[in-house]
């Protein structure tokens, strides 16, 4: 059965005190307290009390009672032959489940069942618990939505610091603020991005420059907005560092005392022909200078980058360039500069080494922050190498929507032996799956994000849950609890008597849970169901789901005592831990749980690197920057528009809402186009075109804007989903018209913003 339940938000009667808690609608997840009534959120707004969002939130936040009513699945489904679902209780879904994914184990390893998603914006706890079922399997293969987007810049930092980082950007206090594609006015990326904007904007003294092709709502602020041809970032970013090379705009003192072979970057950049770059990136040579010399001269400057460049071709060294802007002028771990930050979640993706040694069946693809490349999933599957993907586990994600090319992803998931996700709704992905298991939303249980990326202070929010959760959906820690059960990889003799340690106070519990694991090795992979099996009962509140929060917090007070205290928590070693885990019980508009100084970054990279300087040189890309010289553009006159699909306006959310009321304007989707091209095709304002790629086809209005540059064209994210059993699509699914085999060679990266593409007019 798949239920719609609970009307929006007019229909409902605003009852309840104000509860605190965050939305989920992007990574930034500020904190919003909300009233409830008739089991939805009815009223909402920004919580002042939040530590990071201090009472920020934007207007799609007062939408998110359409996430909460999304059509739900309410009970454990399991595929038919002929396609359809029948419901079955958790008993049989879990032992089926169970015997599906041991099935495949047992047959061709461990390794052939890879593990996709377990994140969201904020539903992290899942995937936390998710690594004790996968070590129950021997499971050495993951991936998620970050590795079609973030891997190549992780590369890259990890070469820069020595290990797998994280930077974070400080415009608040910046002089010049760069955005490198990337529209915080909608896509947001850190905190209260509006009124920073804003602020850099409407200040004579500060500079704001966007790199985007599209006039985007930032770009339309911008002091300088350098609108680059759509897949000539590269040449761009390229000609910016040759005029900071060649009018000697560069720190030399923090290039002598701070970093590594400067010198061959230097020497890479010197010999680039401004003029000749500018002119391949679409944008007039003095504007480029112009923009260089501000970042040049500038006292302190932030650059963020993000899909723009991200998801287009040059994509890993796209993110190379831009770093270098920020390296070669000196602008790091200083205030307005970028820095690196502490994670709640140390085991996340801080401290990993660049990339694994392993490399995925048949594709042999890198594995980078321990992901490997989404995109690449189909090949790995569908390919006759005997160590190939036969199974799957997807959580929280929608990988049939989300990656490129749904079609081959909807042959991937009907190859595979046998395949579970596990999800609040039917997505396209959950049609495909051998079983579905029904979680609840964000707002019915514990969770939290690991999205944690300030600097220098540093937060932490555990939310409880603000609504009541209907029968039959269960939170992911359990559902990951009863299938390591089911597989036998843990017994209550495993436990011992932690579970009575427990009820005598974290003290007691660390010391016991540190024997255990030293007298049973085979527990430490199977830690986090440990935690919420023995610790989870103990904990006030019925936060169960908190419990391997307990062993995040032992990590993160270890790896960042020092920073940790300076946030003022007090002890050593285990004290130190339990503190900062009492805190996570207790604060729940959360907290701030690390601060630190400048100083403490170099630090940091210490920890990896004994020189404590940044490695510029990275000899492939620096390779790859020096072939850009014999790279001309190319258009393909049978499809001569460059499309962007999954452009972040107003009215998306990724997958998060689907019903299609939620939108009161654009309920299409059109696709933006530029004036000369709609001249050219004798188009006009909301007219069906018809748009082609290499891989697939549709109909959809047009919207004819001057923020479009000719030939480039652009689709939002987020529609084109099924609504219900029976309900209707609305708008384009970007991803029935991209390729996966179109991505970066070192990431993998999908170039979903460089999809070569032609329109006629629809009726023709
Ligand atoms: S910035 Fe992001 S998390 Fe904050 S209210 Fe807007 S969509 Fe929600």
């Amino acid at each position: 059965m798949v239920a719609g339940v609970v009307s929006p938000v007019s229909a409902v009667r605003p009852i309840g005190e104000w509860q605190p808690t965050a939305c989920v609608l992007c990574a930034c997840n500020c904190g919003i307290e909300v009233q409830v009534a008739e089991g939805n959120l009815a009223r909402i707004k920004g919580d002042k009390a939040h530590p990071g969002s201090q009472g920020y939130a934007c207007e799609k936040a007062q939408r998110l009672a359409y996430y909460q009513s999304n059509p739900r699945i309410l009970a454990p489904m399991r595929r038919r032959p002929d396609g359809s679902y029948e419901e079955v209780d958790w008993d049989v879904a879990i032992a089926e489940v169970a015997a599906g994914l041991a099935g495949v184990r047992d047959a061709h390893g461990g390794a052939s069942i890879f593990y996709y998603g377990g994140g969201g914006q904020g539903n992290h706890l899942g995937g936390v618990y998710a690594r004790a079922l996968r070590s129950a399997l021997g499971m050495r293969f993951a991936s998620n939505a970050l590795a079609q987007e973030k891997t190549g810049e992780f590369w890259i930092d990890a070469h820069l610091f020595g290990h797998v980082t994280h930077t974070t950007p400080d415009f608040e206090r910046a002089q010049v603020a760069v955005f490198v594609g990337k529209n915080p006015w909608m896509a947001h990326g850190f905190s209260h991005a509006r009124p920073t904007l804003k602020a850099v904007a409407g200040d004579p003294d500060r500079t704001l420059i966007v790199i985007d092709p599209r006039r985007s709502e930032t770009a339309a602020m911008a002091d300088i907005h350098l609108q680059v041809r759509p897949g000539g970032d590269a040449f761009l970013l390229a000609a910016l560092l040759a005029v900071l090379v060649q009018e000697d705009l560069l720190d030399h003192v923090f290039l002598d005392e701070r970093t590594e072979n400067a010198d061959e970057v230097i020497g890479a950049v010197r010999d680039v022909d401004v003029a000749e770059y500018a002119r391949r990136a679409g944008i007039g040579v003095e504007l480029v200078r112009t923009a260089a010399r501000r970042i040049g001269n500038a006292s302190s400057v932030s650059i963020l980058e993000d899909l723009g460049i991200q998801q287009a071709p040059h994509s890993t060294l796209n993110s190379y360039l831009e770093k270098l802007l920020w390296a070669l002028t000196g602008n790091f771990a200083r205030p307005g500069c970028t820095n690196l930050h502490t994670q709640f979640a140390p085991g996340g993706l801080v401290g990993r080494s660049r990339e694994s040694r392993r490399r995925t069946p048949g594709t042999g693809e890198r594995v980078i922050g321990g992901m490997f490349p989404a995109a690449s999933i189909p090949e790995a599957v569908l390919s006759d190498d005997p160590a190939r993907f036969r199974g799957a586990i997807i959580e929280s994600s929608n990988p049939v929507h989300s990656l490129p090319d749904s079609p081959r992803m909807r042959e991937t998931m009907a190859a595979l032996h046998f395949s579970v996700v596990i999800d609040i709704t039917m997505t396209e992905t959950a049609s495909c799956a051998s079983y579905v298991l029904p979680a609840l939303t964000q707002y019915e249980k514990y969770e939290c994000t690991f999205f944690n990326f300030e600097f220098p202070r540093n937060v932490f929010h555990l939310r409880a849950p603000v609504l009541p959760s209907p029968d039959g959906p269960l939170a992911e820690p359990e559902i990951h609890r009863r299938l390591v059960r089911a597989l036998g990889a843990l017994t209550d003799e495993d436990l011992g008597g932690l579970d009575a340690a427990a009820k005598q106070g974290l003290d007691v519990y660390a010391a016991a849970f540190a024997e255990r694991m030293t007298a049973r090795p085979h527990l430490t992979g199977l830690a986090p169901i440990v935690l919420y099996e023995t610790l989870g009962p103990a904990l006030p509140d019925g936060a169960r789901a908190a419990a391997a929060l307990w062993g995040m917090a032992q990590m993160c007070a270890a790896g960042y005592s020092d920073s940790v205290r300076r946030a003022g928590f007090e002890g050593d070693g285990v004290a130190l831990g339990n503190a900062l885990f009492e805190a996570v019980l207790r604060e729940r508009r959360g907290f701030v749980f690390s601060a630190d100084d400048h100083e403490v970054n170099w630090e940091w990279i210490r920890r990896a690197r004994p020189s404590g300087r940044i490695d510029l040189a990275i000899s492939e890309l620096l390779e790859e920057l020096v072939s850009l010289e014999d790279e001309h553009e190319t258009v393909d006159p049978d499809f001569p528009f460059v499309l962007s699909a999954g452009e972040r306006r107003t009215n998306t959310a990724m997958t998060l809402i689907r019903d299609p009321a939620w939108r009161k304007r654009d309920p299409l989707g059109a696709l933006r186009m530029s004036p000369q091209d709609a001249r050219a095709l004798e188009l006009i304002d909301g007219e069906l075109v018809t748009l082609t790629t290499r891989r697939g086809s549709c109909t959809t209005p047009v919207e004819i804007t001057e923020t479009m540059r000719a030939g480039h064209v652009s689709l939002p994210n987020g529609y084109g989903l099924t609504y219900g059993a029976d309900g209707p699509v609305t708008g384009v699914a970007t991803n029935e018209l991209t390729e996966s085999s179109r991505r970066d060679p070192i990431a993998g990266t999908p170039w979903h913003k460089n999809v070569p593409a032609r329109i006629v007019r629809a009726s023709s």
